[in-house]
């Protein structure tokens, strides 16, 4: 009977041995699946460099293109628009801010050229969203280079170093210049829909970024919103003044996805499908913000960025849009 029970008990520490370890490797199955996706499992795919709103090969334009390219700047913004009617415009051309003390020009060293690829002869429409550096610092190159049909500025007249420069160019081009603000239109080309959300008409914001011109522009069913550095106080100006209005296929982050930037209410508001963000390796601000980049991720939005992406070129026909990544074609 001890004996038995001593083999009942020895049985039974080896059946326990066994459950334990099915119990173990259960645990194990289970810890690698929720961390690293279960084998059996088929896998999620990676996220396509190449978004494409439809397949390539059911992309085929019947009528001219609309070619919007985010330009890699660093970190700054510039961003090259093509009408289908084969206007030029062109919002912000990059540039190191003064305070930096560094000889990089993206005007002459990236933007120009990047112009001259695409055989630019004339620029129709330019916008120098607002005065700080990594937007308009830039600009002196590429005016020089190309004609100018119209400058557009927020108005505000600064004594930054980079809007003294800019403002030399404009007078020894003899460029004319122009003011947007909130309600304004431009028409450079028929086919496409410019409109202005911000600055306020009556008032402006404190500080430079929340003045920023913001653009929206939409070719048929296909719309973009370029918020360049607009931080939550104007985003939610645009909310208040436009509504529903702001709803944008595409989404230029505002402020290289800084944390001041970006609300969730703005994001709801704008309901992207992809969102851009003009932002340069290493930089010292730590942008894009992380929390910037979750509520894009919680939100199932594409994310595209310069530093990684390289240019970003949309294409559309005015239902449909492909994306292009120069650095993941
Ligand atoms: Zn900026």
């Amino acid at each position: 009977m001890r004996i038995k029970a001593i083999q009942n008990s020895k049985s039974k520490i080896q059946n326990c041995g066994l459950f334990f370890a099915f119990i173990l490797h259960f645990t194990f199955y289970i810890f690698n699946c929720f961390f690293t996706g279960c084998t059996t499992l088929p896998k999620e795919p990676p996220k396509p460099k190449v978004y494409l709103e439809v397949p390539a090969n059911e992309y085929k334009p019947l009528v001219r293109e609309l070619v919007v390219t985010f330009i890699d700047v660093g970190q700054g913004d510039s961003i090259f628009i093509k009408t289908p009617g084969g206007k030029n415009v062109l919002i912000d051309v990059g540039g190191t801010p003064y305070w930096k003390q560094s000889n990089y020009d993206p005007g002459e060293e990236v933007v120009v050229p990047f112009l001259e690829t695409q055989k630019i002869k004339k620029l129709d429409f330019v916008i120098a969203t607002h005065a700080d550096g990594d937007h308009i610092g830039g600009m002196p190159a590429v005016l020089k280079k190309f004609p100018v049909g119209l400058l557009c500025e927020n108005g505000i007249v600064s004594d930054q170093p980079e809007y003294e420069e800019m403002h030399k160019v404009i007078d020894s081009e003899r460029i004319a210049t122009s003011v947007l603000k909130q309600g304004d239109s431009f028409d450079v080309d028929p086919s496409v829909k410019f409109e202005i959300f911000t600055p306020p008409r009556d008032f402006y914001f404190e500080g430079e970024n929340n003045n920023a011109v913001v653009v929206r522009l939409a070719y048929g069913d296909v719309s973009f919103i370029f918020t360049a550095d607009i931080e939550y106080e104007a985003e939610d100006f645009a909310i208040k003044t436009y509504g529903d209005k702001v709803r944008s296929n595409i989404l230029k982050i505002g402020h290289h996805g800084s944390a001041t930037s970006t609300s969730e209410r703005f994001l709801k508001a704008v309901n992207p499908e992809i969102a851009v963000i003009s932002v340069g390796k290493y930089n010292t601000f730590g942008h894009p913000y992380s929390g910037v980049l979750a509520k894009l991720q919680d939100a199932d939005i594409n994310i595209y960025r310069t530093d990684e992406d390289g240019n970003i070129t949309v294409r559309t026909d005015g239902k449909k849009f492909v994306v292009e990544c120069e650095k993941n074609p």
